[in-house]
């Protein structure tokens, strides 16, 4: 395990983020699976990331949190000594809802862990990686949605915004740190097969939404995670700023 790169990733106890977290390991990462409640979930992928190789580690932590986010980056200092790339993937959606129904408390939760949530573990992450800092450099994916350009309309409207907040985050920082080894890149899924659907009320929202994408299905969690490797890897070394597309034609 020593030797290999290390990752972070938010939510990589379930959904997109442990199969980022498994294909990682299998890509000759050492991985740090962020969870916010499901300590089984993230035992599971930190035991396949191991079996693949790669030293893991699980660390609990509420990214709606700046004191549980600066835990969770010192831990992955006590245990790895380094940082060579982020996925910015905890986040949730909410229940359907039209704008005029939603209250302060869901919209400020909501952009607490999509938006705060991220832009935090980035500046963390920089911290770590800039040359500015003394870094070695490294890569941070962020998870948007098609729903930023889509918009969710009387769906939630309120997750598109947040979203859409993270790809201008994307442009903005992959700049600010271009010249400091620092590659930031962001993945717009599309319909993707997880348990979020079901999180927010919709458990057959995949299936149900299947005729409406061009490709005519959703796409699976490892599709996502093939892309979120890419964009990480030295293959991508002249991408950054780029917000990629992973919908089936959506
Ligand atoms: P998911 O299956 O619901 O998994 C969510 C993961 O995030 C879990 O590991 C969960 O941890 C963790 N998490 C939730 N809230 C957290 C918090 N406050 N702090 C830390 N971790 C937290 O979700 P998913 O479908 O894989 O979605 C992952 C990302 O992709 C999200 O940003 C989502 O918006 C985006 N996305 C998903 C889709 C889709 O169709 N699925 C489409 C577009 C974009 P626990 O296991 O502890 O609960």
């Amino acid at each position: 395990m020593t030797g290999r790169p290390v990752l972070l990733v938010t939510g990589g106890s379930r959904g997109i983020g442990a199969a980022v977290c498994r294909l990682a390991a299998r890509q000759g990462w050492n991985v740090a699976v962020n969870y916010a409640a499901n300590r089984a979930a993230a035992d599971a992928v930190v035991a396949e990331v191991r079996a693949e190789g790669g030293g893991a580690i699980a660390i609990q932590g509420d990214v709606g949190n700046a004191q549980d986010i600066a835990a969770m980056f010192e831990a992955v200092d006590r245990h790895f000594g380094q940082l060579d790339g982020l996925v910015n993937n905890a986040g949730i959606v909410d229940a359907p809802q039209r704008v005029d129904e939603m209250s302060v408390e869901r919209l400020e939760r909501m952009m607490r862990i999509n938006v705060t949530g991220s832009i935090l573990c980035a500046s963390e992450a920089v911290r770590r990686m800039s040359s500015k800092h003394g870094g070695k450099g490294g890569s941070i994916v962020n998870i948007s949605s098609m729903a930023a350009v889509l918009g969710s309309a009387s769906q939630y409207v309120d997750y598109a915004a947040s979203k859409a907040a993270i790809d201008t985050f994307t442009i903005g920082l992959s700049r600010e740190v271009a010249t400091e080894g620092v590659r930031v890149n962001a993945i717009r899924p599309g319909v993707i097969d997880t348990d979020i659907h079901a999180s927010g009320g919709l458990p057959n929202r995949a299936r149900d939404m299947a005729s409406s994408i061009p490709m005519q299905r959703s796409g699976t969690a490892e599709e996502i995670a093939d892309a979120v490797l890419y964009l990480l890897s030295p293959t991508a070394s002249y991408i950054t700023g780029a917000i990629l597309n992973v919908s089936g034609g959506r």
